[in-house]
């Protein structure tokens, strides 16, 4: 790391840590052939690597080699301290036996055992540093781990609403759909499009549009319970989605009525005057996965159920 031009940060330590470890085979083949063009890498290229081949990874891959990170430099950390305490050990004896030799008047051997106790010494100052040089990466090796969980954790959610983004969203469908539903239950998918939208950014300005859509999003957060596993996205522009692991229809339909219900009856002030200056309404699509569903399969239903709410007039839950 030291070598290249780019800072120092939890992205770059991800990004030669998965390089230097061998566990991202295309991360280190794209670096390779980067190095062979520029061998000094510099922000830019680390953070280009990093939003190509290790961004996705698995946030719980991340846990472990932070996870192993610690364990290797808790396990130097002792090491050091017994090589230390094991020098300590060695120079105590050198000592007594020194005060034995000089009992002895022993003037040959005596200098050659100081120089040994005074070697000891030396060993003993340089483990120590070693011991306190591991412990302070060690800490560090803590703050980088925690500092790239709020990274990895930022990348996911959407700035302006807080929910997750598109990419959280993905990720939060993919390991769905690989989890297995208890009996008598299924995945469910709900997607909301907030009605004639465009009207509200000609009507009352962009910035307007922004609060609404930051409103919907607590909305949508009031209506999740926070101890579920349920997540609420912005799945793009003014649609939202929420993803239902291990439900029924039933539980489906009635969160989809739910948020239509609070969202209808929300009223978007004046800061200043407090007047209500707008209400709107929202579509939604149900889907829930069936056998040989994959994320876009069922996506597209839901996606077709809420344009069937469209269709029959807004403001409305379509079942598939
Ligand atoms: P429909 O009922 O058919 O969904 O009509 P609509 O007007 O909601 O749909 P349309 O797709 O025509 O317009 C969506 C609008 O959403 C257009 C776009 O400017 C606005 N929009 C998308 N993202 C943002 C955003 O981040 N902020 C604001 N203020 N507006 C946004
Ligand atoms: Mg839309
Ligand atoms: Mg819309």
């Amino acid at each position: 790391m030291g070598q290249h031009d780019a800072a120092f940060n939890p992205i770059t330590f991800t990004v030669w840590f998965e390089h230097v470890a061998g566990m991202n085979t295309r991360l280190s083949q794209a670096m390779e052939q980067l190095m062979q063009v520029r061998p000094q890498l510099t922000d830019d290229d680390v953070w280009g690597l990093y939003q190509s081949y290790v961004a996705d990874v698995d946030p719980l891959a991340m846990h472990r080699i932070g996870d192993e990170l610690q364990r290797v430099t808790s396990t130097l950390a002792k090491a050091a301290a017994s090589t230390g305490e094991d020098a300590g050990q060695f120079g105590s004896q050198l000592e007594t036996l020194v005060t034995d030799l000089q009992a002895l008047n022993d003037t040959l051997v005596t200098p050659a055992v100081i120089k040994a106790i005074e070697g000891s010494a030396r060993m003993r100052s340089s483990t120590q540093a070693l011991e306190s040089e591991v412990k302070t990466s060690q800490s560090e090796v803590q703050r980088l781990q925690s500092e790239l969980t709020r990274v990895r954790d930022e990348s996911l959610h959407d700035s302006l609403t807080q929910v997750l983004n598109r990419k959280g969203f993905d990720q939060r469908l993919a390991d769905m759909l690989r989890q297995l539903p208890q009996a008598d239950h299924s995945h469910g998918l709900i997607m909301f499009d907030i009605d004639y939208f465009k009207k509200v950014n000609d009507t009352h300005g962009h910035v307007m549009g922004d609060r609404v859509l930051q409103a919907v999003g607590e909305v949508l957060k009031s209506c999740v319970p926070s101890t579920s596993v349920f997540s609420v996205a912005r799945y793009g522009g003014e649609e939202f989605a929420i993803l239902m692991p291990d439900s029924t229809q039933d539980e489906a339909v009635k969160l989809a009525e739910l948020v239509r219900t609070r969202i209808k009856a929300m009223k978007i002030r004046d800061r200043r005057t407090q007047a209500v200056v707008l209400t709107i309404t929202l579509s939604g699509g149900v889907a829930l996965m069936q056998v040989d569903d994959d994320a876009q399969s069922l996506t597209s239903r839901a996606d077709a159920a809420l344009y069937q709410s469209k269709q029959g007039g807004r403001d409305r839950i379509t079942c598939v």
